[in-house]
C-alpha cells in the first residue's frame, strides 16, 4: 500500500515560519546535542545547550574550543582515525559510540554521527555533529548482559554440580573412581571415591603418577603402563586390568577405562579415566575356574572308571567264563573282520567246527562237574597248538570254533590234525579218553557272507560224526 501523503495544509504553519528561525529554534529545542566544528583546527563553531549539557561545561566555555579533548582518552585512536577519513572525503560520515569526559571526572556515553557538511557556496565544509546521550541504555545494556552473563553462570555451575553429583552417584553404584591428567601442567586429579578404591585418604597431599606407579602391582605395572602410552600414541581408548596392592594388604583387581582428547592442533591435552573395582569378579572367576577345573579331573575320573567299565562289560559280553575262551559273539565279530581282511588282502582263511565226541555220555557217567572239568581240558588243548594270530573260541555247549588266518587248506588240515590229537593225548584222569570231531572249511572269496564257511564247516562235521567220530573232514563226501 503506497504511503498517504500529507495534506499541504498540515504542512502550513512550518512552511510559514522563516527558515532561520526555523533552524534555530530546531537547533536550540533539540534533544540531540548539536555542534558544527571548524574541520582546519576541530574547534567548535557552534553548539546547542543539550551538547554543552552533555559535555558537562557552559556553551561560553565550549565555543571557539578544541573538541577533541572532551573525548575519552580511550576512545580518542578511533576518533581520529574516523575525523582523518571524513576530512580526506573517503567516508560522508561516520557513526560512533564513544565516552565524554566532564572536568568533574563523569563519565558519559554519547552515540555521536558526524558528517561533513558545506553550510555556505564557497566556504570550506564543516562537520557536523549530532550527539546522543545512550550512557542510560548502555548501563541497562550492561547490566542485562551482566544478568544474563550471571544466569549463564549459574546454569554452567548448578550442571558442573549436578554432573558431579551423578559422577559420584556412579562411582558409589559401581565401585568405581574418576581420574584427570591434565597432559599440559602435569596435574593429576582424583576423584574422592578414587582415593578410597586405592585405600588412600581423600585429604591425602598431591597425587601424582608415582602415587599411582607405587600401588600397582609390579607383575602389573609393565602391562598398565603400555596400554596408557599406546592409548595416547594410538589415539584409541585406554583400557587395561591390574592389581593394586594396599597399605593394608589388601590386593584389589582394578578395570581401568580411558579416553584422551586433543586440542585443535591435534596435541594430547587431558586424559580422562575411571577405575573400577572388579575385584569381586576376578574372585568369581577364579572360583568358577576352580569349579570347572574341579568338575573336569571328576568328569575325567567318571570317564576314565566308566571306559574301564565299559572294557569289562565289553570282554564279559565277549568271554565264556567256564573255559575264559571268546563266545559265539565274538567269534561272529571275528568272523566278519575276517571276511572282510579277505575281501582286501585275498589271503585265504579256514574255519574249524569242533565237537566233543559223546559228551552227553561224560555228564551222565561223572555228573556235570567233570564234563565242565573235560571243557576246560579240551579248549586248553585246543589253545596250545596255535599262533598266536589264530581263533579259537566256545560256540556252543561242547562246540568250538577255531578261525586260522592266512592259512590255505592245507596247512589248516595239519593244524586240525593237531588238535584232534592233542585233546586224544590228554585223557581226563576221571572220564579218561575225550576224542573230537573237526570240520574244516576254506573261506570263499566269492561269498559276502561270513557263515557260509562255518555253514560249510558244521555240515562236515556232521560229516565227521557220521563217519564215526574223532577225526577231521575237509571235504564233502562227494568231493572227496
Ligand atoms: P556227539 O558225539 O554226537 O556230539 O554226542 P554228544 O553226546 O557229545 O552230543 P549231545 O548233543 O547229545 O550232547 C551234548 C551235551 O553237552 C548235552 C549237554 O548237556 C552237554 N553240555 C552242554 N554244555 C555243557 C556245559 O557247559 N557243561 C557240561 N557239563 N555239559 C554241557
Ligand atoms: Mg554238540
Ligand atoms: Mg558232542
Amino acid at each position: 500500500m503506497p504511503a498517504h501523503p500529507l495534506p499541504l495544509a498540515s504542512l502550513r504553519p512550518l512552511v510559514t515560519a522563516k527558515p532561520e528561525t526555523l533552524w534555530r529554534t530546531v537547533f536550540e529545542q533539540s534533544h540531540l546535542g548539536i555542534v558544527l566544528i571548524d574541520p582546519a583546527t576541530d574547534r567548535i563553531i557552534d553548539l546547542n545547550q543539550r551538547f554543552a549539557d552533555l559535555a558537562g561545561r557552559s556553551r561560553d566555555a565550549l565555543r571557539g574550543q578544541d573538541w577533541m579533548h572532551l573525548t575519552h582518552p580511550d576512545d580518542l585512536p578511533l576518533e581520529i582515525e574516523h575525523k582523518t577519513q571524513l576530512r580526506q572525503g573517503q567516508i560522508p560520515c561516520f557513526l560512533r559510540d564513544k565516552r565524554y569526559v566532564h572536568p568533574d571526572g563523569t563519565v558519559v556515553w554519547v552515540h555521536v554521527n558526524e558528517t561533513r557538511v558545506t553550510v555556505a557556496e564557497g566556504e570550506p565544509p564543516c562537520f557536523l555533529a549530532m550527539v546522543e546521550d545512550v550512557t542510560e541504555q548502555r548501563q541497562t545494556r550492561l547490566a542485562l548482559r551482566a544478568e544474563r552473563e550471571a544466569a549463564a553462570r549459574y546454569e554452567q555451575e548448578r550442571a558442573l554440580r549436578q554432573t558431579q553429583e551423578l559422577l559420584q552417584m556412579a562411582e558409589r553404584a559401581a565401585g568405581a573412581g574418576a581420574w584427570d591428567w591434565d597432559m599440559r601442567t602435569e596435574r593429576l586429579n582424583w576423584s574422592p571415591a578414587l582415593f578410597q578404591l586405592f585405600g588412600l585418604d581423600p585429604q591425602h597431599a598431591q597425587v601424582n603418577f608415582d602415587t599411582w606407579r607405587a600401588l600397582v602391582h609390579p607383575d602389573d605395572l609393565p602391562g598398565a603402563e603400555l596400554a596408557l602410552e599406546e592409548a595416547i600414541r594410538d589415539r584409541r581408548p585406554f583400557v587395561a586390568s591390574y592389581r593394586i596392592g594396599l597399605t593394608s594388604g589388601e590386593v584389589r583387581w582394578i578395570d581401568a577405562y580411558g579416553q584422551v582428547s586433543y586440542d585443535a592442533s591435534g596435541e594430547p591435552v587431558h586424559f580422562t579415566g575411571l577405575c573400577i573395582d572388579a575385584s569381586l569378579r576376578h574372585h568369581t572367576e577364579a572360583q568358577i575356574r576352580q569349579l570347572n577345573a574341579e568338575l573336569e579331573s571328576k568328569v575325567e575320573a567318571r570317564t576314565a572308571e566308566l571306559a574301564q567299565a565299559n572294557a569289562a562289560l565289553h570282554r564279559l559280553a565277549r568271554h565264556d567264563v567256564l573255559t575264559g575262551l571268546p563266545n559265539r559273539l565274538a567269534a561272529n565279530e571275528r568272523l566278519r573282520e575276517e571276511l572282510l581282511r579277505m575281501k582286501r588282502s585275498h589271503l585265504p582263511y579256514a574255519v574249524l567246527m569242533i565237537d566233543v565226541d559223546h559228551f552227553k555220555r561224560v555228564n551222565d557217567q561223572h555228573g556235570h562237574a567233570v564234563g565242565d572239568q573235560v571243557l576246560q581240558r579240551v579248549s586248553q588243548c585246543l589253545r596250545g597248538p596255535l599262533r598266536e594270530s589264530d581263533f579259537v573260541s566256545r560256540f556252543g555247549g561242547e562246540e568250538f570254533l577255531v578261525l586260522l588266518p592266512h592259512t590255505d587248506e592245507a596247512g589248516a588240515c595239519l593244524v586240525a590234525e593237531k588238535l584232534r590229537q592233542a585233546v586224544e593225548n590228554a585223557p581226563d584222569p576221571t572220564a579218561g579218553l575225550v576224542t573230537i570231531s573237526v570240520g574244516l572249511a576254506m573261506s570263499d572269496p566269492a561269498q559276502d557272507d561270513q557263515d557260509a564257511a562255518v555253514q560249510m564247516a558244521d555240515a562236515r562235521l556232521y560229516s565227521a560224526k557220521q563217519g564215526g567220530r574223532n577225526r577231521v573232514v575237509h571235504r564233502d563226501p562227494a568231493n572227496g
